[in-house]
């Protein structure tokens, strides 16, 4: 599990499915790096893969630097 620094805190998959989405994930992937800029800050987007219920899989973009974030439905 490689943990990464989000905005200052240090976070795991699990940890940064719940920051972007709000909600505790059932279960998450392995944070990998997005290969995009964030649009709001032009740092670096940091992606997760996550099941919110049994039926859903999205995946979670979220900025290193700022608030920003973002969902895709798979
Ligand atoms: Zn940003």
């Amino acid at each position: 599990m490689s943990n990464r620094v989000v905005e200052g805190r240090m976070v795991t998959a699990e940890s940064l499915a719940e920051l972007i989405d709000g909600d505790k994930p059932m279960e998450a992937t392995e944070i990998e790096d997005a290969d995009r800029e964030c649009p709001d800050c032009g740092g670096n987007v940091i992606s997760v893969g996550y099941m919110p219920s049994v039926t859903a899989f999205m995946t979670g973009y979220k900025c290193q630097d700022c608030a920003w974030s973002e969902t895709e439905e798979q």
